[in-house]
């Protein structure tokens, strides 16, 4: 099957042409364009909030069988056409296609579980004297303007139309540049299972003029992103302005405590296969290894050994273990990162290179005794680095994973359960993995702390976030 044709959706209406300016779409593999996507222009971000505000009037009041019937719809849907979409994710974002059609699974889990919540969106009655009556209703909170980018071209997505959709919400949703046709296949399987048109829109453009534009509209009461913490801050502030709700999902720069109790071969196959996944374009990434210094030498030694056997190539290849990077920026980020942390003085135990001059392929890459001071200690690397450092004990390890102003998903390995139990307390961040890098699930919160944003995507926060609490008193 080949790459899709790009287009807007608005109110049902495939949008595209008509001297729009228009942005490529790259294949991460080869460095080459594989189509041309439309940019809204601001008539047609007008038109989508319209719509939007329409599409909210009568989604408010729809019954929670009919956003089940769509959101299961949807879910069946996505399964059936699994190999596309991952196929489609794998040419426009580089990742492996096992990957992308574990992306397409969550997704469909997801909205199941949000079919689900559409029947548990439960209020209370207070209790009064007789002749008077208090209820708490929960109410959606209106249109949503959604951003999501391209690390997770289908996932994301996903993640940005279903909530809303539980909840009775109308969503806008501009998902990256880069990668529109997985997101457009994600919206096109809901509009297949019966969502009516005017609920959910999609729109691409230059990110600054849309989200300016659409968060300066009155119709859009929620701020939905995921992206870095710079870009949260800037909407952020522009939701200030209107006081409109958000979910922020932003940096991480998970940290990962290896006692010296742990089973280190079981730590290393796991956060090996979990640091390279996605090429470690991922939010919730291990990245600081923070290691006991009893099996500092053995740990680094194993995931160096475990990195340099990983194969890396094109996505569709089935024999690849690791992508490319997504994009060109990240290979330059990485060369920035590695270069500045070895000046000084961090060991590169394996990588720390491009591969070829084809395409945005980067060699999984370790680097041990990484001074504090090194970039790549304090910013989010988002690309194939591991950080090794070692530590003589739990309350040097404790600190080091609290000292960054990041607080999204944070792992540890140790089989003291009195140590698990403290460190998780311990620990300030909105996901804790002890001896698992499973921290997501469809019923589970998702989401950070401090610099990492603040509410929840997924579980049945996901859906509440989208909410709005109206009391009712009569007397
Ligand atoms: P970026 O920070 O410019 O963009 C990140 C995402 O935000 C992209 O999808 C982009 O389209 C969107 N964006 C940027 N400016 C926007 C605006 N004004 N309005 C709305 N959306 C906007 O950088 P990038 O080069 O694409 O990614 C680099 C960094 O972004 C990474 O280092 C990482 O920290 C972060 N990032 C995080 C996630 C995540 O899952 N939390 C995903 C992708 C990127």
């Amino acid at each position: 099957m080949s790459y899709p044709d790009l287009h807007l959706v608005i109110g049902g209406e495939r949008i595209a042409g008509g001297g729009r300016r228009t942005s490529a779409v790259v294949n991460p593999a080869t460095g080459e364009p594989i189509a041309d996507l439309p940019l809204a222009d601001p008539a047609d971000l007008d038109r989508a909030l319209d719509t939007a505000a329409r599409g909210f009037r009568s989604w408010r009041e729809s019954t929670p069988q009919q956003r089940a019937a769509v959101l299961n719809g949807a879910a069946r849907l996505l399964r059936e056409r699994a190999d596309d979409l991952a196929r489609i994710a794998t040419l426009e974002q580089g990742k492996t296609l096992a990957e992308a059609k574990v992306e397409v699974a969550m997704n469909a889990a997801l909205f199941e579980f949000y079919a689900g919540e559409a029947f548990r969106l439960y209020g209370r009655t207070l209790v009064r004297p007789a002749g008077q009556r208090s209820t708490v209703s929960h109410e959606p909170v209106g249109p949503v303007a959604a951003f999501a980018p391209w690390n997770f071209p289908l996932g994301n997505p996903g993640r940005k139309l279903g909530a809303p959709i539980a909840a009775g919400c109308s969503v806008i949703l501009k998902a990256a540049e880069e990668t529109p046709a997985s997101a457009l296949g994600v919206l096109q399987c809901l509009l297949d299972a019966g969502l009516p048109p005017d609920v959910a829109q999609a729109v691409f453009g230059v990110p600054d003029e849309v989200s300016r534009h659409l968060l300066a509209s009155p119709v859009i009461r929620k701020l939905s992103f995921t992206g870095s913490t710079t870009v949260g801050r800037h909407l952020a502030r522009l939701a200030a302005e209107d006081m409109k709700r958000t979910t922020m999902e932003l940096g991480g720069h998970g940290p990962v405590l290896v006692f010296d109790d742990a089973d280190i071969d079981r730590a290393l196959d796991t956060m090996a296969a979990s640091k390279y996944r996605n090429a470690g374009q991922v939010c919730v990434s291990p990245t600081r290894f923070i290691v006991h210094e009893a099996v500092f030498a053995r740990f680094r030694d194993g995931f160096a050994e475990r990195a340099g056997g990983i194969v890396v190539g094109d996505g569709l290849d089935p024999a690849t273990g690791m992508g490319p990077m997504a994009n060109a920026r990240r290979p330059e980020a990485m060369e920035r990162l590695i270069a500045d942390a070895t000046a000084r003085g961090a060991r590169l135990c394996t990588g720390g290179e491009r591969i070829g001059n084809r395409g945005y392929f980067y060699r999984p890459t370790v680097l041990a005794d990484v001074p504090l001071d090194a970039t790549v200690m304090n910013e989010e690397p988002f690309g194939p680095i591991a950080l090794i450092n070692p530590y003589r004990d739990e309350e040097a390890m404790i600190a080091e994973a609290n000292r960054l102003p990041y607080g999204l998903a944070a792992y540890a390995w140790t089989q003291d359960a009195q140590r698990q139990r403290r460190v998780s307390r311990a620990i300030e961040s909105g996901m804790v993995g002890i001896n698992t890098t499973m921290i997501g699930g469809a019923d589970s919160p998702f989401g950070g702390v401090k610099w990492s944003g603040h509410g929840a995507e997924d579980g049945p926060e996901g859906v509440a976030a989208c909410l709005v609490t109206k009391a009712v008193h009569e007397g």
